[in-house]
């Protein structure tokens, strides 16, 4: 039996994909983001986690599901996603780091007609990309820094695999939303700024989540025991995040802010 280790699954979503979703959090990850919003989905097996405030005690963070009862909660919303237009998202964590899961699933959607998002890094092997690409109906794709020296400081790897990934993508036909997480400091300079603009526009990719840094990660980095390499890094202002905007806006990018 296909099991996959998922972490959370959100209900009512609306900032993952079009529509009402429902959005499964596949725990795993290759990239270690220093600023990364969902920490306890680094590790790919299940963990413990010590209480935060108003919790009694640590928790564990993690569980197997069989394909069968990951199904069973999305069934549950069929509804919703009718009406709304919405469907599935798969996120993380990294969903492509269990790819027998990931297309049994995928799989199964596309039998009954839901459709499927997928929240990614994109930084997978090409062949784990291929195989899953066809089974999704939109892809979510991050985007952090181009630079690659700071993208191996800031994620701990190269850019090389998920540029590669992402232009394999765009030549086949797939559907693209860049998310772009904003941190300030990091990949927030008009030189970034351009440089990202300029690549995507070669690709002719338009759509972009602007996802503004936030620093609730910060409470569950040390109930983790993570290192927090970010310090006292503030969330970026609303002028700067309306600067960020006007700029992508003004080169014909079309944007929503969150997610
Ligand atoms: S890619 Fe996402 S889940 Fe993975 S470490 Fe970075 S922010 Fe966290």
């Amino acid at each position: 039996m296909t099991q996959g280790t998922i972490f959370d699954i959100k209900k009512f979503a609306i900032h993952d994909g079009p529509g009402i979703r429902t959005t499964i959090f596949l725990k795993g990850c290759p990239m270690n983001c220093w600023w990364c919003h969902n920490p306890e989905g680094q590790r790919p097996e299940p963990e413990s986690m010590a209480g935060g405030p108003g919790d009694t005690g640590p928790i564990t963070v993690g569980a197997l599901m069989s394909v069968g009862q990951v199904m069973a909660e999305i069934e549950k919303d069929l509804l919703f996603y009718d009406e709304s237009g919405g469907g599935v998202t798969f996120s993380g964590g990294e969903p492509l780091l269990q790819p027998d899961f990931l297309a049994a699933v995928l799989a199964q959607c596309r039998r009954q007609g839901i459709h499927t998002a997928l929240d990614t890094t994109g930084h997978a092997p090409a062949d784990i990309m291929a195989r899953i690409a066809p089974l999704v109906d939109l892809f979510l794709y991050d985007l952090k820094l181009l630079d690659d020296a700071h993208h191996r400081k800031y994620t701990g790897v190269s850019n090389d695999r998920l540029l590669a990934n992402l232009r394999h993508l765009v030549r086949t036909g797939r559907e693209v939303i860049i998310r772009f997480p904003l941190i300030p400091h990091i990949n927030d300079t008009s030189d970034h700024l351009g440089k990202m603009k300029h690549f995507l526009q070669e690709l002719g990719l338009r759509r972009i989540d602007l996802l503004p840094y936030h620093d609730i990660h910060r409470q569950k980095f040390h109930r983790l025991g993570h290192p927090d390499r970010l310090g006292d890094l503030a969330p970026p202002e609303a002028d700067v995040i309306d600067r960020v905007k006007a700029d992508l806006a003004r080169d014909g990018f079309a944007l929503t802010v969150g997610g």
